[in-house]
């Protein structure tokens, strides 16, 4: 299954690596815009 942003091209499934965790996310390969699924689960867990 593929998603498709704003620009109707075709989306590249791929993880990202944040500060702590990385996570998955699509990645438009010709723009570059970030349709992620975000963990910000981790956020909550702890915040100094
Ligand atoms: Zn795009």
């Amino acid at each position: 299954m593929k998603r498709r942003d704003r620009c109707g091209s075709t989306m590249s499934y791929e993880k990202f690596y944040g500060q702590a965790e990385g996570y998955f996310g699509w990645r438009c390969i010709v723009c570059g815009d970030i349709i992620g699924k975000v963990i910000r689960e981790n956020r909550f867990r702890k915040k100094r």
